[in-house]
């Protein structure tokens, strides 16, 4: 296809890497069938696209997390598996996306700790890893050992998107870290939501370090300096609000930055 914004690539045995605009998707086909993890919110049918890359029936979508950029895609499809919590901000536009035309008329499945996506002798283990977003998932491909990981490992991590209060906490995302690293054996890359794709599953590793000397008192991050937006450089400024600039914090270890409020550090924060 060669009139279309997409681009892709194989990165596995029956993977593709499919980039449009927003998040970073990727087709992951089994036996059976296959479903597109997180679907970007270009207006162009990403279905279509990732249908013409395999003869597997590609009717579902698989969301990470409930944020616009990654499920604005969904429409497209006949089913999108996601978290509760996703599902109550999935089908929401971004103000800088209300006017446009998105199809938001899809079943959703709602999925957690411990549910499957059977796609015939491959499946996709749901895990869940809120800090980020309440609603974030990961999804453990045993088949192919990938971790799909969404925002919440990739080179950058942003622990207050979008969120004023409850904030995550470092000590949550620790949580989710040791939770992933669980199934260290079973894993060998990540594929993230925005940068890293077939990353090195030990950066899963790094990110706990990383939340350790912080919730150790070892190190605080740098204070965040506000930045007026360039056009094509990071989100549209209608869509982000950042919250009391003054409490954020940036923190850099191994080429990894990790973004999050002084404020909450511990989950017992108060
Ligand atoms: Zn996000």
């Amino acid at each position: 296809m060669s009139d279309t914004i997409f681009r892709s690539r194989p990165i596995g045995n029956n993977t593709w890497l499919i980039q449009g605009d927003g998040s970073n998707s990727y087709l992951v086909v089994g036996d059976k069938c296959g479903v597109v993890i997180d679907t970007g919110f270009a207006l162009e049918n990403i279905q279509k696209y990732a249908q013409s890359l395999t003869d597997k029936p590609i009717k579902w979508a698989a969301n990470t997390h409930g944020h616009f950029d990654h499920t604005g895609g969904n429409g497209w499809f006949e089913r999108a598996y996601m978290s509760a919590k996703a599902l109550e901000i999935a089908k929401i536009p971004y103000p800088s996306k209300a006017s446009l035309n998105y199809p938001l008329d899809y079943l959703v499945t709602v999925v957690g700790d411990g549910d499957k996506i059977d796609l015939g002798h491959r499946d996709l283990d749901v895990i869940e890893v809120p800090a980020h977003a309440p609603s974030s998932i990961a999804f453990l491909d045993r088949r192919e050992r990938i971790m799909f990981t969404g925002d919440e490992v990739d080179n950058r991590v942003m622990l207050y998107w979008m969120q004023d209060e409850p904030q995550p906490t470092i000590e949550q995302h620790a949580q989710n870290m040791e939770k992933l690293l669980k199934h260290r054996k079973e894993f060998d890359f990540f594929c993230a939501g925005h940068v890293q794709v077939m990353g090195d599953a030990s950066l899963v590793e790094d990110y706990l370090e990383h939340d350790r000397r912080i919730t150790s008192g070892l190190i605080e991050g740098e204070p965040m300096v506000p930045r007026g937006h360039a056009p094509g450089n990071g989100p549209d400024p209608r869509d982000f609000r950042m919250y009391q600039i003054e409490f954020k914090r940036t923190s850099v270890y191994k080429g990894t930055s990790l973004g999050y409020d002084l404020r909450y550090v511990h989950n017992n924060h108060r």
